[in-house]
């Protein structure tokens, strides 16, 4: 069974779940639930059932917390093909592609599928975004300061570059390889964009993707605070790591269970 587990030391969250193996776009099931035209096709929205799924959300038990798996996932696919698709995009196809992610997060927005956000995507891979909606980690504490406005107002040493709308900078504290962060300069939401703000986004993309590697991730977050912001990786990096929750593919009980058998065996 799919579940979120609080770890009660450094209260940061672990998925019990498998990683899918499989292309989640080339392996995809359901029926289209939305589609925009895009280049001389569509882009398609469907959703993903196999990894969590929308239910009610609470974490019970005192110390030790934890609950079923919750959230909601989709996939919006441009492209049939896996391949290099997004570099060799202009700047408004970025800004048409990032429109459409808004609209479904406008769409999405609707029902209560949590706070946390991360719409991930793997350069040099299958031509699709990977959205996730998720409770944890984080939930809103009133009164409490955006964190992610803190951070564009101390950049310092570590900016990189600068348009009217955002800032492209390295953390203060990267947890991977290459990481750099595109941020809205003032406090603003992702579904809150216009299309002038998403192409001034799609043009600081445009410019630093072609400066990438090959596997890079691209991560679009919001967590409670709703700030988004654009997060790249050398390498791939799993949705849910981007969000910090770790993921472990077997369940400790299972673990325990099959330590115990060999230690009472003596093998
Ligand atoms: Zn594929
Ligand atoms: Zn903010």
């Amino acid at each position: 069974m799919n579940e979120f587990r609080l770890d009660p030391e450094s209260l940061s969250f672990t998925l019990v779940s498998k990683e899918p193996t499989k292309c989640k776009a080339c392996d995809k099931k359901s029926e289209k639930l939305a589609s925009f035209p895009f280049r001389k096709g569509y882009v398609n929205v469907y959703d993903i059932k196999d990894d969590v799924q929308p239910s009610k959300f609470e974490l019970t038990g005192e110390r030790f917390k934890s609950s079923n798996a919750d959230g909601y996932e989709e996939i919006t696919v441009e492209n049939q093909e896996h391949g290099d698709n997004l570099r060799t995009y202009s700047t408004e196809e970025i800004e048409h592609l990032l429109w459409f992610l808004c609209e479904r997060k406008r769409v999405l927005n609707k029902y209560n599928f949590g706070e946390n956000m991360v719409i991930i995507r793997h350069l040099d891979q299958h031509g699709y975004f990977d959205t996730l909606l998720l409770h944890v980690p984080t939930q809103k504490v009133p009164g409490s300061r955006c964190t992610e406005c803190e951070n564009v107002n101390n950049t310092n040493d570590r900016e990189v570059y600068k348009t009217e709308n955002f800032v492209l900078y390295v953390p203060f504290a990267p947890k991977y390889g290459g990481e750099v962060i595109i941020s809205p300069r003032k406090h603003l939401a992702f579904e809150d964009c216009d299309s002038v703000v998403l192409f001034d986004l799609a043009g600081v993309l445009k410019r630093l993707l072609e400066k990438q590697p090959q596997e890079t991730t691209i991560a679009i977050v919001q967590m409670a605070d709703r700030h988004f912001k654009v997060k790249l990786f050398h390498g791939a990096v799993d949705a849910y790591s981007v969000l910090g929750i770790n993921r472990i593919d077997r369940s400790p009980e299972d673990i325990s269970k099959e330590l115990r058998a060999k230690m009472s065996n003596g093998t």
